[in-house]
């Protein structure tokens, strides 16, 4: 298998000091794909800007002129959240054109599959503001860019990050070409992606929200995954699959309360790979959302590698969660869900 990775020092620019968000993740990540020999089994994809013409499938004129002119004038914050540097509006222009880049090898067949590593995150990044440390909306972008370049007609976006992808989720309420499924911990930040949040007119059956409640783990996320996932996938037949892979709901993580171990992060990604095996040629690109664990997210980034090129081991440095705690309610819980999208007998 041929993997590829997307990766551009620009990404590093994007300085945000001691925010949580920083460019440490990256840094650290790539320095430990290097130190355990994968990184020269990768191909290396050149990430390349995002044109203001592909923002815009997006994002508003008035707000990607905002954001650059905020660069321009020394960076400072968009929202609570979300503070930017003079080099970050460059830096989100290549983290959604590096997706793309990924999605084009993917497309051209110059790799099998492939992991854009980028920053600024972006799945809450909404069409006229910055949310939650995102600029501009990575995934959702590169799903346009697949939607309308390449003539497709069905992409599924799968998002384990812990927060809901509230962005990805608006830009394609309405639209039936995308099938949005998202596992969150719920309530959360940014408080959407309740399970009755399904799309709307056309739209109406492909959002899919798996919310999870705090403590949750390995078990519940892979029954999500198998129990509704994989049959709405199939149902779905995409014709490529992009994931937002976030490492936040990992049991180290300091922002969230799930309980969720590399190795799962690492069989999610198996599950998706296989998805794209049977339904779309294996077409399948993963970008990089939250995760603020540094030990957590470099070992899942390899971890998912090792998926990509087809490693059978998988290493887990940090191991499943201490105390094993028996969840409660989540028996009706995915019962509601699979009931809210005529998932019963399956
Ligand atoms: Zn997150």
């Amino acid at each position: 298998m041929k993997a590829g990775l997307v990766y551009d020092p620009i990404y590093l620019e994007h300085d945000t000091g001691d925010h949580v968000e920083n460019a440490r993740r990256l840094v650290d990540a790539i320095s430990y794909l290097n130190e355990t020999g994968i990184k020269e089994k990768l191909t290396c994809l050149c990430a390349r800007p995002a044109s203001l013409e592909e923002l815009e499938m997006v994002h508003a004129p008035e707000y990607i002129c905002y954001v650059k002119s905020k660069a321009e004038k020394g960076g400072g914050w968009l929202d609570p959240d979300t503070v930017m540097s003079p080099k970050s509006y460059e830096a989100a222009v290549y983290a959604a054109g590096g997706v793309m880049a990924a999605v084009d090898a993917v497309m051209k067949r110059d790799v099998d599959n492939a992991f854009a590593l980028v920053r600024p995150p972006g799945h809450h990044a909404v069409q006229s503001r910055a949310m939650g440390f995102c600029i501009f909306n990575n995934v959702a972008i590169a799903a346009k860019f697949a939607l309308s370049k390449f003539s497709l007609n069905r992409v599924l976006i799968a998002d384990f990050d812990v927060h809901h992808g509230n962005g990805t989720q608006d830009a394609f309420y309405a639209d039936p070409r995308v099938l949005y499924f998202s596992a969150h911990q719920y309530p959360f930040y940014p408080g959407t992606g309740w399970m009755d949040e399904t799309g709307t007119g056309e739209g109406e059956g492909t959002t899919v929200n798996f919310p999870m409640s705090a403590g949750w783990g390995d078990e519940e996320y892979l029954r999500a995954f198998n129990e509704v996932l994989v049959p709405l996938a199939r149902r779905f037949q995409p014709e490529r699959i992009l994931v937002s892979a976030g490492f936040d709901a990992h049991w180290a993580d300091q922002l969230a309360m799930m309980r969720v171990s590399i190795t799962s992060f690492a069989q999610m990604s198996m599950i998706l790979k296989e998805l794209a095996a049977e339904l779309c040629q294996g077409r399948l690109v993963f970008t990089l959302e939250g995760g603020y664990n540094l030990r957590v997210v470099a070992a899942s980034t390899k971890a998912i590698f090792d998926v990509l090129l087809g490693n059978s081991e998988i290493d887990d440095p940090l191991g499943k969660a201490s105390t094993a705690r028996k969840p409660q309610g989540f028996d009706e819980h995915i019962e509601k869900i699979k009931g809210i999208h005529r998932l019963e007998g399956t």
